[in-house]
């Protein structure tokens, strides 16, 4: 049966899927050993199951099983990778690129990297959401250490090339970070393809458990060296202390294998629902914001000018789950910095919704989340008029 509100805000979160559960719930009761402490069979099945989990992740980014770093989620991931490596580094300068439109959790980093000495360079995009890589190129000078561009966006889906940004950095000698919460699962990442240095992703994003992440973390051609920011046990290289979650990176294993397996499969019916979705839309003046097909496919965000997304994410809120943007904590209503970013007016920003279709939706339950958003967009521009 059809649960209603239908959810469909899944660049915010995603349901853990039953097989995921069935495989995480061993590690809650009897196997509940601590994977760090081997002297017995808890504590050494623990390790045994992490390691396992570690070869499937490392498998599914083209890894080395020990540069994965388990972490608490991207946030912690894109904070060590950006502050970690900033700290280590200062010899070789104090100069990080960035860009506009990525994360809270890179961009809060880097201004407190800024409040602490370092110079920060945001690059701008297009209204597509894409950077400009002679612009990159040229922003590098020899006290960069750290570039850190995201794979895919969480507000508009704009997919990045990391493969040519990865040939930029590694031909002018810097490292390159990439916050992949929104890509790794959804769309094929070769960390060893793309020259990716670092990279920070998530459980919750595709279908995992909350709470548990990683940074893959280089160690050859070139050796990443990062300062921590947990001291304690040693953990993780001593990257990362604190006991492991083990149920949590059991899930995120089987999470990740699952999401490599059906990704193609997944990413097919998307497209035809956010196609579909957006046709309907624009019969009722809804615009597209982001790129019309470097877009994870899952990701529809448009705009309706001259009604407010409040207005119809409160109209459709019985029926559907959807957001005007990024997951915020605050209740102000601040203008997306993504949608600004794309040099839209900041009324524009306030009529426009994100939808983020996923794996338990159904068709019906599209057409039925097309036809009410079509409809509230109707019934609001008829008060308006
Ligand atoms: C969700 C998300 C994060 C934060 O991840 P958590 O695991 O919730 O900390 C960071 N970056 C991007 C792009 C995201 O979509």
């Amino acid at each position: 049966g059809m649960k209603f509100p239908l959810y469909m805000d899944y660049h915010a979160t995603t349901p853990v899927d039953e097989r995921v559960f069935e495989e995480m719930k061993p590690y809650f009761t009897e196997n509940f050993g601590n994977a760090s402490s081997i002297d017995h069979s808890y504590g050494y099945d623990a390790s045994v199951a992490v390691q396992t989990a570690r070869e499937t992740i490392s498998n599914a980014i083209g890894c080395k099983m020990d540069e994965i770093i388990f972490t608490s989620g991207a946030t912690e991931s894109d904070n060590l990778a950006l502050i970690g490596v900033m700290e280590k580094n200062k010899e070789k300068g104090n100069h990080l690129i960035t860009c506009k439109t990525e994360h809270k959790a890179i961009l809060d980093c880097a201004k407190h990297l800024e409040e602490n000495g370092c110079e920060v360079t945001y690059l701008s995009v297009n209204d597509k959401g894409e950077i400009d890589l002679k612009e990159l190129e040229s922003s590098i000078t020899e006290k960069t250490v750290l570039i850190s561009l995201m794979a895919a966006n969480n507000e508009i889906g704009t997919i990045s090339n990391l493969e040519e940004i990865g040939k930029i950095t590694r031909k002018n000698d810097v490292l390159f970070h990439t916050d992949a919460a929104q890509a790794v699962g959804h769309i094929p990442i070769d960390v060893e393809k793309m020259n990716i240095d670092l990279m920070s992703f998530s459980s919750h994003k595709i279908y995992g458990p909350k709470g548990i992440g990683a940074l893959y973390v280089r160690s050859m051609k070139p050796r990443v060296k990062l300062d921590s920011l947990l001291h304690g046990g040693g953990q993780e290289r001593n990257i990362r202390s604190g006991t492991l979650n083990v149920p949590g990176i059991v899930g995120f294993a089987k999470a990740i294998e699952i999401s490599q397996k059906e990704m193609e499969k997944e990413n097919a019916k998307s497209k035809r629902w956010t196609d579909s979705m957006l046709k309907k839309f624009q019969e009722a003046g809804g615009k597209l914001n982001g790129h019309p097909e470097k877009r994870l496919s899952h990701n529809l965000n448009v705009r309706f000018d001259g009604i407010e997304s409040k207005a119809i994410i409160n109209t459709v809120s019985k029926k559907i789950a959807i957001s005007a943007g990024s997951a915020c904590t605050t209740q102000i209503v601040e203008p997306s910095h993504v949608l600004l970013a794309l040099g839209l007016a900041e009324d524009e920003t306030h009529s426009s919704i994100r939808i983020g279709c996923g794996r338990f939706n159904t068709d019906e339950e599209i057409e039925i989340a097309a036809d009410e958003i079509y409809h509230a967009v109707e019934s609001l521009a008829k008060i308006r008029i």
